[in-house]
């Protein structure tokens, strides 16, 4: 298992203010693997992915996307260059249509952007029932795929979802773990953050471990589910 590296981040520091939350993270993503990213609230999950999306500008470190320095560009051009976030919390546009919503992840590749639709519909069909709909009428678990299908427009290298499940009833994370298990099985990359950490794990090739802005453990998934201390702490809730 040792495809080429997709996402290569090394040394990554990032702060608020004077205070730094992130301490020097190394982590690599290999092409087409499911990485999952695990740790307590307040490890510094979200202010990695944000780094890495463009939004939160690192202090020092950096950031590669298959050879590509990412480092010092701006969100849009991370983008353009395959890397896109899913962000936490959703943040769809309520006001809008769903099927507009979706088109807008569509906005730097416009060529073929009905076809592309379609293909959303396919994947979820629910999207379609509703694509006329404004967003705010979804349900989370809706808005989620939602919020999926607009990043996948973007046609990503590597997608990052920031904590897709929070706030879902169990059925409907059983479905968007299915959902992101296609995504795998199709040869997507994908950095997945999620509290739900025995599913992640179950659909992740390999796992890191942040806890106070450090990576503490990287692994296989099964090796990183195998660990008792990070059972204990990670895996009761999943
Ligand atoms: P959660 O699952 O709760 O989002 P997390 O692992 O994603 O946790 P971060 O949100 O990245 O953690 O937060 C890392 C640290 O940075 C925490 O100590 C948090 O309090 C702090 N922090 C986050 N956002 C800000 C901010 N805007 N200003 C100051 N400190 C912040």
């Amino acid at each position: 298992a040792s495809a080429p590296e997709m996402l290569g981040v090394g040394k990554l520091v990032a702060s608020y203010g004077s205070v730094d939350v992130l301490h020097g993270i190394d982590l690599q993503v290999r092409s087409s693997e499911v990485v999952a990213l695990l740790g307590a609230n307040g490890a510094g999950k979200s202010t990695l992915m944000r780094a890495l999306a463009g939004l939160h500008r690192p202090v020092q470190g950096g950031i590669h996307l298959q050879g590509a320095d990412l480092t010092r560009l701006g969100p849009e051009d991370i983008v353009r260059q395959g890397l896109v976030l899913v962000p936490e919390g959703r943040q769809v546009f309520p006001e809008l249509s769903v099927r507009d919503n979706i088109l807008l992840g569509a906005f730097l590749h416009p060529e073929g952007r009905e076809a592309r639709l379609e293909e959303m519909f396919v994947r979820f069909p629910r999207l379609r029932e509703r694509q006329a709909q404004r967003a705010g009428l979804l349900s989370g678990g809706e808005q989620q795929m939602l919020a999926i299908a607009r990043g996948l427009m973007s046609k990503p290298r590597i997608l990052l979802l920031d904590e897709p499940s929070l706030g879902l009833a169990p059925k409907v994370i059983e479905e968007l773990f299915q959902a992101l298990d296609t995504l795998r099985q199709e040869g997507l990359t994908v950095l997945l953050v999620d509290q739900m950490a025995a599913l992640a794990l179950a659909i992740a090739d390999r796992a890191f471990v942040v806890e106070g802005g450090r990576v503490v453990a990287e692994g296989s998934a099964e090796e990183i589910a195998a660990d008792p201390a990070l059972a204990k702490a990670y895996l009761g809730g999943g």
